[in-house]
């Protein structure tokens, strides 16, 4: 029988929420077996950081040659750099019946959600947000100009989720994770995904 396709998991939000912190510590846990998709990256290396481990660094003239060979999920320019995830390991691993977790900014989810609409997206949102209502109205001590900034942090944030299935506040990198675990063992038990394999079963059985 041919193997199930693996499930392709996105977690994004907004810069500087702990994504690569969260990422980290859930694939530091030697029960994950979901396959990171190394992303290509045109920026300087960074102290500890391993080629092709981190990511595989580029440069400029390179990073474009591959969007021309249309090698790219997607890609974006995050602070002056090229990111962008290749499309042949993503492909194959998910071929092969693994989850493929990705990492990326939120330009770069918009663009997988077109292209993978079945793909699982996750929202890394601050925890900010979540106390952004006692703040805003709880104590009545900040100014009109502090409220009305952070009102409109808050709206960006909000919008930003519309595209993701699922919204993870990361409060505490363990709790993120555990949250991100669960989210991604329960859409493996959609009824859709189920159903689909026995109906695969039962055809194979006929032959
Ligand atoms: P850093 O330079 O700190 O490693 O990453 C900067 C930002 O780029 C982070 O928000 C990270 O999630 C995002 N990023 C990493 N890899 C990719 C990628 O392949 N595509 C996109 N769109 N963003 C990425």
């Amino acid at each position: 029988m041919d193997n199930e396709k693996g499930l392709l998991i996105v977690l994004s939000g907004p810069s500087g929420v702990g994504k690569g912190t969260v990422r980290k510590k859930i694939f530091d846990d030697p029960s994950t077996s979901y396959k990171y998709s190394i992303s290509m990256t045109t920026r300087e290396m960074r102290v500890g950081e391993v080629d092709g481990v981190d990511y595989f660094f580029k440069s400029k003239a390179e990073f474009e040659e591959l969007i021309k060979q249309d090698q790219f999920i997607e890609y974006a320019e995050y602070v002056g750099n090229y990111y962008g995830t290749p499309v042949q390991y993503v492909k194959d691993t998910m071929d092969q019946g693994y989850d493929v977790f990705l990492e990326i900014e939120v330009e770069g989810a918009k663009q997988v959600r077109k292209k993978f609409p079945d793909a699982l997206f996750i929202f890394l949102a601050p925890p900010s947000l979540d106390h952004l209502r006692e703040r805003l109205i709880g104590r009545g001590t900040e100014s009109d100009e502090k409220i009305q900034s952070r009102v409109k942090e808050a709206r960006n944030e909000v919008e930003m989720m519309n595209l993701y299935d699922y919204v993870v506040v990361n409060d505490e990198v363990d709790l993120a994770k555990q949250r991100i675990q669960s989210i991604v063992e329960a859409e493996h038990l959609k009824r859709e995904r189920i159903e689909a394999r026995y109906r695969k079963m039962i055809l194979e059985a006929k032959k």
